[in-house]
């Protein structure tokens, strides 16, 4: 089928930033060259509105998408490990095959309408572990999303589901799907025993796929580490044989001079996730030395990537005023292209011929001159995810006229409520999670 958007101005890559006026013309998935439809299609008037590339999230937690509005009852957390030992830790144990198609769904949704086409998923349900990968990736294909899975495996519950954590990693990427790839994916050093890092790694050898780990995201794993295997987080991952192109290091917060080097030397995709951060109160990743691989993430604070390109920009510079203007942008590039690595695409993220089509329509007044030197400024200072009209992935309308287009997403919403009602009721009867990090508590 061919796709035409016409009449409207086209941001064909964000890093360097191109903008032009031109037709998108879209077949078999693909942008192609302008004015080659071969037959009449589908044509959507993009008279007024910006085409940009869609949205990568790199790192969430869709199983967290129905924790929305959930009651809490005890104590409140007073540090980063009794958020985990009395929120997440809790949620993930409640989750059951229902709940976690569900959260795949509300957060694939949600990701879908504020313009993110493709989720780097990081995925926890150690009571329904076996399978729990193919619910997720079934959910986001209905849907429409681009997806990166993986199932975080911890030595956090017993012995067993650690074990079932790198099998199902192991599993799921052994099939081959579409819109989906996987990753190995290991919870943080902090939870993990050398036996159980290692396994991840040998998957991680035998399949090609890097790890998906959180990294030092609180001083606590550091701790954790000098403790127990005297050396700290990054060293350790380091000598595992985690650090290399392949891998996804979520936070890297609490990293050390030397660690940031090693990090940065090492090729490794980094996620930096303001919004969590802040809302953890975990500090700040000095992120402009860890180098080009800083992807953005959400760590399941919802999917809306310009907003978190807003978040990470003024975070930024309460800590610096000279951050460029343009970084965040070119952030939302790196996470296209740490995509694109994995799916073989590299122009995935851009709007050119034999790009993958994977694009939003913004329909939103530009109000003040607008070209490749400023995009930066109004990506920044103006253009938001409220803007977001027609959604395409891999060719394919999946919102138009900001609404999904292969899922009624009424229905999707009553479902999913009455699944959270039963999720929440299953989740207020487990207590808080026993499992501490060595070294102490904050000094
Ligand atoms: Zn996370």
């Amino acid at each position: 089928m061919t796709l035409v958007l016409f009449g409207g101005t086209v941001v064909s890559c964000l890093d360097p930033p191109m903008i032009e006026r031109a037709d998108v013309t879209i077949e078999g998935g693909r942008v192609s060259v302008p004015g080659t439809a071969t037959d009449g299609g589908t044509r959507l008037d993009c008279s007024g509105c910006l085409i940009v590339p869609g949205n990568v999230c790199a790192h969430t937690h869709l199983y967290s998408a129905l924790a929305r509005g959930m009651p809490y009852g005890l104590a409140p957390p007073a540090n980063f490990v009794q958020i985990l030992q009395r929120i997440w830790w809790r949620l993930d144990r409640a989750l059951d095959e229902e709940s976690i198609r569900a959260s795949a769904l509300v957060g694939g949704l949600e990701a879908l309408l504020c313009g993110t086409t493709t989720v780097v998923d990081h995925h926890a349900s150690p009571n329904a572990v076996d399978g729990s990968l193919d619910i997720v990736a079934g959910a986001l294909e209905d849907l429409g999303v681009r997806s990166v899975l993986c199932y975080e495996t911890s030595d956090r519950d017993a012995a067993q589901i650690a074990e079932a954590g790198v099998r199902e990693n192991e599993r799921f990427l052994a099939q081959r799907r579409p819109l989906t790839r996987g990753m190995v994916g290991a919870h943080a050093s902090f939870t993990l025993s050398t036996e159980t890092l290692d396994a991840c790694v040998d998957v991680s050898h035998r399949t090609g796929a890097g790890l998906h780990i959180h990294v030092a995201e609180d001083a606590s794993d550091q701790r954790d580490s000098v403790e127990r295997f005297g050396m700290r987080v990054v060293p350790r991952l380091e000598k595992a044989g985690v650090l290399h192109e392949g891998a996804m290091l979520a936070h890297c917060i609490h990293l050390d001079e030397a660690e940031t080097a090693s990090v940065r030397e090492s090729g490794a995709s980094i996620a930096h996730n303001p919004t969590s951060n802040m809302n953890n109160s975990v500090g700040h990743a000095a992120v402009a030395a860890l180098g080009d691989r800083v992807a953005l993430g959400t760590d399941g604070i919802g999917a809306d990537m310009f907003a978190e390109a807003k978040a990470a920009y003024f975070r930024g510079r309460d800590d610096d005023v000279s951050l460029p203007i343009g970084w965040p942008t070119a952030r939302l590039a790196e996470g296209a292209r740490f995509v694109g690595r994995l799916f073989g695409e590299t122009k995935l993220g851009r709007i050119e011929p034999g790009a993958p089509a994977d694009l939003v329509v913004l329909d939103t007044p530009v109000p003040t001159p607008m070209s490749a030197e400023n995009l930066a400024g109004h990506w920044m200072f103006g253009i938001a995810s409220r803007a977001v009209r027609d959604v395409v992935v891999a060719g394919e309308i999946v919102v138009r006229e900001r609404r999904l287009v292969k899922v009624d997403q009424d229905e999707l919403a009553a479902v999913a409520t009455e699944v959270a009602r039963r999720l929440w009721e299953r989740c207020s009867s487990i207590g808080p999670h026993g499992f501490d990090p060595k070294g102490g508590d904050a000094p």
